[in-house]
């Protein structure tokens, strides 16, 4: 049986100020290019001047759209 699949595309990036990392939405980080306050050291910072990775991400569905797998499908070059 074939499943369905949903791909979601992620971009990481590091706080220039602390090194934590955060995945999120490259919509997000690259089209809106956000700025965050960050969880671990309070600074405010830019998402798409700190990226580091961007990646799409396969989800791999039951029938019911349930999310049974996720994988790393490709590394996206920016
Ligand atoms: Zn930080």
């Amino acid at each position: 049986m074939e499943h369905k699949k949903a791909f979601l595309d992620v971009a990481v990036s590091i706080c220039p100020y602390c090194g934590a990392p955060y995945a999120d939405a490259s919509w997000y980080v690259i089209e809106l290019g956000c700025d965050v306050e960050c969880g671990a050291c309070g600074m405010i910072w830019n998402l798409k001047a700190s990226e580091v990775d961007r990646i799409l991400l396969e989800f791999l569905l039951d029938e019911n759209g349930k999310v049974i797998k996720v994988k790393k499908k490709k590394r996206i070059d920016g």
